[in-house]
């Protein structure tokens, strides 16, 4: 069991669409930088670091994101550390969105999608 992916996407300084690569669904709208109303089905959940909130989490998680997502001991948001990462199903696949610019100093946000492919398993 390798766990999940991570990809790392840097957009520059302006957000651009994301499509699922799978079904080439839109899942994230450019213009509002948050998730689109109606994520497709391989949308696992999608998790906006400038909030520190998840924007969507999917009805019925895999079991091992769910137990991990709930974990008492763990951080609000350590499901991204590598050691969460390597428990995760194989399957999936986190795409981290980051884009920067200069506000009172230099600033980046990352959006992560998790996309899992195997859904319904
Ligand atoms: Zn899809």
């Amino acid at each position: 069991m390798s766990g999940a992916t991570m990809v790392d996407i840097d957009f520059g300084g302006e957000f651009e669409p994301f499509f699922c690569p799978f079904c080439g669904h839109r899942i994230i709208n450019p213009e509002t930088i948050e998730a689109g109303s109606t994520p497709c089905q391989h949308v696992e959940f999608i998790y906006v670091d400038v909030a520190g909130e998840f924007d969507f989490v999917k009805t019925q998680l895999h079991p091992t994101v769910e137990k991990l997502m709930n974990d008492p001991e763990g951080d609000t948001w350590g499901i991204l550390d590598s050691g969460n990462l390597k428990k995760m199903p194989d399957d999936m696949v986190i795409f981290g969105l980051t884009t920067s610019g200069m506000a009172c100093g230099p600033v980046s946000s990352t959006v992560s999608v998790a996309l899992r492919l195997n859904v319904g398993s």
